[in-house]
């Protein structure tokens, strides 16, 4: 099996603000394995707030040898070696663990949500994510996004966060989901903007408090009407029992856990725990967005994306109709280059 890399710079459609930063690319590694005529895609997006860069992915990506395993479909055994190579490097291994479900995938000739026994019938509606902006720029993202979509993801974390749902309400009653990335302080008055939310038809709460602030999380948690949801307070399977009674689901995303074997864990060790499920993205081409949708018709809620924030994705792959993922029926990860058999991952 051969591992090789290009680092290809994601261009964002729009400017994305968050409550702590703004954006408009992301550095991403495409990782390709090749085996026996077979190859699999994989990629490490690589935003600046995860720690990762494109040199620290490639050095640890150079340092990958392959060669010593002959069978593809040990993906365990494969893991195993690249999880002890060096601790971090998340979204690097992502990269290699992605590439590596589809190559085993297209080996055997089915996509990987069957092979882990799932119906693409019950794949999610996801939702589509409106960054924070000036009000007449939001109110045009909203209206745009609401003929397409059927959940919209609102970035709140601000001093004027009613403001901004009362913006969003005046242009459209479809259901929303809210993220605050930390951005929020007081659990009395999150209490109360959590009843007011459930009342302007939102479906969940995503981490509210500071990644760390367990107690006052699992004081809104509690009276809360809809659902808390881990993003920045979770990271691997292990760091989920400590969660519990906490937070009421966890948000996982490949890049940060390293790929779709931890993920696939993290998603048991939740429902173990009666806990619930959404799988989220980073801003990431296609191929990374194609291989978490592989596996979200065992999620609750998915907010999948990212390859619709970019204007330069290099693959196609899982599509969304009507607002609902849409699986591929092609072997693996379900992508192929978007050129055809031309790989155009240099930029
Ligand atoms: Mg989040």
């Amino acid at each position: 099996m051969r591992l090789s890399f290009h680092p290809y710079t994601l261009k964002l459609r729009e400017t994305f603000t968050i409550s702590t930063y703004s954006r408009d690319t992301t550095p991403c590694i495409i990782v390709r394995l090749d085996h026996d005529g077979f190859t699999g895609y994989g990629e490490a997006s690589l935003p600046q707030y995860l720690g990762e860069t494109a040199d620290s992915a490639a050095r640890f990506l150079s340092q990958v040898d392959l060669s010593q395993f002959k069978d593809p479909l040990m993906t365990e055994d494969i893991l195993s070696y690249v999880a002890a190579i060096d601790q971090g490097h998340c979204a690097a291994k992502a990269a290699i663990d992605i590439a590596l479900h589809d190559l085993a995938g297209k080996i055997i000739g089915q996509p990987c949500h069957k092979l882990l026994g799932l119906d693409k019938a019950k794949a999610p509606i996801t939702s589509y994510t409106i960054g924070i902006g000036p009000e007449t720029e939001t109110r045009q993202k909203v209206r745009a996004a609401a003929t397409k979509y059927k959940i919209l993801k609102v970035k709140l974390g601000t001093d004027h966060d009613r403001q901004i749902i009362e913006t969003l309400r005046q242009e459209t009653s479809i259901p929303i989901t809210v993220d605050a990335n930390q951005g929020w302080r007081d659990p009395s008055e999150a209490i109360d903007m959590a009843h007011w939310l459930a009342g302007q038809g939102t479906l969940l709460i995503e981490q509210p408090f500071p990644r760390a602030d367990l107690d006052m999380t699992a004081r809104l948690s509690e009276a809360s009407p809809i659902p808390i949801i881990a993003d920045e307070s979770v990271q691997r399977a292990t760091d989920i029992p400590r969660l519990q009674g906490a937070f009421d689901g966890i948000n996982i995303k490949l890049m940060k856990c390293t790929g779709m074997r931890e993920a696939w864990s993290m998603i048991a060790t939740a429902r173990a725990l009666g806990m619930r499920v959404m799988l989220g993205c980073m801003t990431e081409t296609s191929c990374a967005i194609s291989a978490a949708a592989q596996l979200s018709p065992a999620v609750d809620f998915a907010d999948l994306d990212g390859n619709l924030l970019i204007s330069n994705d290099p693959f196609t792959g899982v599509a969304v109709a009507g607002g609902r993922i849409t699986l591929p029926d092609a072997p693996g990860i379900g992508v192929q280059p978007a050129g055809g058999q031309t790989e155009t991952f240099t930029n």
